[in-house]
């Protein structure tokens, strides 16, 4: 059994992770200050003894002892981390000071939630991890990604310096139950207007791309990144290279929920990337590892647990 501390737990992806980490008999501290996380993400889990949740912002310090911590607090809808991008930059990279100082502490071994925003709108396809990006610095989504660029810089000088034991994970777009219905990303909002038979929301003409990640493939990915000892510290990338333009996945969801939804077009958000899709040679070599859930068999889980939440 190890303590493990999950920052950002009561979110979608930390509250799968928590239970995943408590299914292998860990025992789980889980961090939140509920920004964008819920208590019924993680409701479930409150009868387990080895689960503790502490209500606390992760841009203040705070001190546990803990062998492992997996660093995911930070909103990543973009709708959510512009609402106040000046606390997202402070999480991102206060927070990565706090938990890192932590780690070093501790001696803990400590992983970041990064993400394929460090490309950027990227200029190669399929990204690399050693692409440096194309990121507007001071973009609307500059807060989010200049902050996560930021924090792998500081993990990988935590590393340097005081030799602490880092893992960076640059996930691209993960889905799944308990994307919160206001969410705002695509795939909770495209289900969303589909089940309720509403326009569906494509920005610009939806010809740009995206790789979607079903959270089950993600969260095996993470473990598997926390656990393995052959990395060289250097960032992977965890996605599935499955690419899809916003228009076939808006048909594939009208498709599949039988929906009488129409499309309807708006502005593209500014520096909107244009193609995003992840080359995962590094992730199969170091981890063994590869997504195995597809965009449909992740999507009908996913209609389904939006279904049972608007019958609520
Ligand atoms: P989410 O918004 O559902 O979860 C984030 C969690 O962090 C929430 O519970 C929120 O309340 C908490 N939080 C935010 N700021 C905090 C703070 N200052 N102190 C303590 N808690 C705080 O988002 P998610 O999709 O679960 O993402 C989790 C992590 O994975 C984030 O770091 C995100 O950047 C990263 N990521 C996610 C995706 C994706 O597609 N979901 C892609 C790339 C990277
Ligand atoms: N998008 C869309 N309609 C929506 C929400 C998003 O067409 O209702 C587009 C958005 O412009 C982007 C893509 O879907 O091109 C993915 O957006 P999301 O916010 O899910 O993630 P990110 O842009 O951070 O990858």
């Amino acid at each position: 059994m190890k303590r493990i501390l999950v920052t950002g737990g009561a979110g979608f992806i930390g509250s799968h992770l928590c239970e995943r980490l408590l299914n292998e008999g860990n025992e789980v501290l889980c961090l939140d200050n509920f920004f964008t996380g819920s208590k019924q993400n993680i409701v479930h889990l409150l009868d387990n003894p080895y689960f503790e949740v502490i209500r606390h912002d992760i841009t203040q310090s705070f001190y546990a002892e803990v062998e492992e911590i997996y660093n995911l607090a930070c909103p990543a809808s973009p709708i959510h981390y512009q609402y106040n991008p000046i606390k997202t930059i402070k999480t991102s990279v206060m927070g990565a000071i706090n938990m890192l100082g932590l780690a070093k502490r501790i001696r803990a071994k400590i992983l970041q939630a990064s993400t394929s925003e460090v490309y950027g709108d990227p200029t190669i396809h399929p990204q690399t991890e050693d692409y440096w990006g194309n990121v507007n610095p001071i973009g609307k989504r500059s807060c989010y990604d200049e902050g996560k660029r930021c924090a792998e810089s500081l993990f990988v000088n935590y590393n340097l310096q005081n030799d602490v034991n880092i893992r960076i994970a640059r996930i691209f777009n993960t889905y799944g139950p308990r994307m919160s219905l206001n969410d705002g990303r695509v795939i909770s909002n495209f289900i969303i207007q589909a089940l309720k038979n509403e326009p569906i929301t494509i920005f610009g003409e939806g010809k740009q791309t995206r790789s979607f990640q079903y959270i089950d493939d993600l969260v095996e990915a993470l473990i598997r990144l926390m656990n393995s000892d052959d990395t060289n510290m250097d960032p992977i990338n965890l996605g599935n290279p499955g690419e899809f333009t916003m228009l076939e996945l808006a048909r594939k969801i009208i498709e599949l929920t039988g929906s009488a939804s129409e499309l309807s077009f708006h502005p593209l958000p500014e520096n909107d990337p244009v193609q995003r899709q992840p080359d995962i040679s590094k992730a199969k070599d170091f981890l063994d590892w590869e997504p195995r859930i597809d965009l449909e068999a992740g999507l009908k889980e996913t209609i389904d647990y939006f279904k049972k939440e608007l019958e609520k």
